[in-house]
Order: C-alpha cells, then structure tokens, then sequence
C-alpha cells in the first residue's frame, strides 16, 4: 500500500479557518489524503452517505478544536445542536469502523464540550514541516496505528472515576502544568510532569 493510498478523515468547524490552514500547513507535505469535512453541514442528505463511506476508507478520525468551535458551544443554539449532530454520527461510525479517533487542540484552545470514545488526545499544532502533527500523518502513510497503549510513556488513564477514559496524551508537561480531560471536562493535574524524560 503506498501512502497516497491513505486517507484521514478530518472534521472542523468551517469558521476555524486558521486551524484548518495550520493543520493543512503542517501537513501539506505528507502524501496521505485528507479528506476534509465541515461539522456545519446544512442538508443531511447525501452528506451522511458521503461521510460514511469516507470514515469507510479512512484509517482515523482526526476532531481540530479550534476557537471557534468552542465559542459555538458557548452560543449553543441552532448550529451547535448542528454540529454535535454530525460530531455524534462521526464518532458512532469510527467506533464500529474500529478507526484512531484523535482531538486535536489548536494552540491556547481548551476542549470546553465532551468527546467520548477518543484513544489519541494532543494539544497544539506545530506548523513546521517535521512537526508532529505532520509525523502522525506520515506514521499512517508507513501504515502505522496508533491504538491506545501503542507507547507505553504515552497512555493515559483519567482519574475521574465516573469517566475512566484512555488514551495517549501526546504531549510533554511540565512539572505541575494541567490540561482538560476531553472526555469528562475535569482537570488534570501533573504535579511530576508528563513524558519529561523524553
Ligand atoms: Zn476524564
């Protein structure tokens, strides 16, 4: 299988423009294809048909939160009942389909609505061309997946008991620095670090 072969599905608020072009810089280079799709869907038809059979040829399912997504949580409303709709019907399907499902943070964007069922959690997007963003994308041109536990240094197990959510947490965290479980909302605290060793 040669890279191009490859597709990531990859889905966005279509008024996070700076994400999308960040995420799209970082990766312009890597020859798997990304198929690109809005969560402000206007007709359901035929778009759950198209986006069915796209997470059908994809190997993950990338969610990039980006301002503008949390301010549309913040409004609720019409367009956010919209975008969870879709966000749902995505999910659903790459869990049956078995595919890495990622939240991907922009830089300073904190997750501020639930994502159940994720097994790759990573915050910001470096826009260099040997990022890390782009070497994710490139590990699934080479055919790699990236289920949870694939590294040991980077599993991750929410305290929360009421959310027992796992997945790989790909960043390095400086002694008492804290992020936001994507999965339950609550904070998580690392008073030793995470991944410092590296
Ligand atoms: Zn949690």
């Amino acid at each position: 299988m040669s890279p191009k072969d490859v597709q990531i599905f990859v889905a966005f608020s279509k008024h996070d423009k700076e994400t999308v072009k960040r995420f799209g810089s970082a990766t312009a280079k890597e020859s798997v294809a990304l198929h690109k799709a809005e969560f402000e869907v206007q007709k359901a038809a035929p778009a759950w048909q198209t986006v069915r059979d796209s997470l059908a040829a994809s190997k993950a399912l990338f969610f990039l939160v980006g301002p503008k997504l949390v301010e549309a949580k913040v409004k609720g409303g019409d367009e956010w009942a919209q975008i969870q709709m879709w966000m749902g019907y995505e999910l659903g399907l790459a869990v049956a389909l078995k595919l890495d499902m990622w939240v991907i943070c922009d830089n300073d964007v904190t997750i501020n609505f639930p994502v159940p069922y994720l097994n790759n959690y990573s915050l910001g997007i470096e826009t260099k061309s040997n990022g890390y963003e782009a070497k994710v994308i490139r590990s699934y041109g080479e055919g790699a997946k990236f289920e949870f536990g694939y590294s040991k240094t980077r599993r991750y197990f929410c305290p929360n008991k009421a959310c027992g959510a796992q997945y790989n947490l790909h960043n390095v965290l400086q002694k008492g620095e804290t992020i936001v479980c994507p999965s339950c909302l609550k904070v998580q605290r690392f008073p030793n670090g995470w991944q410092l060793q590296l």
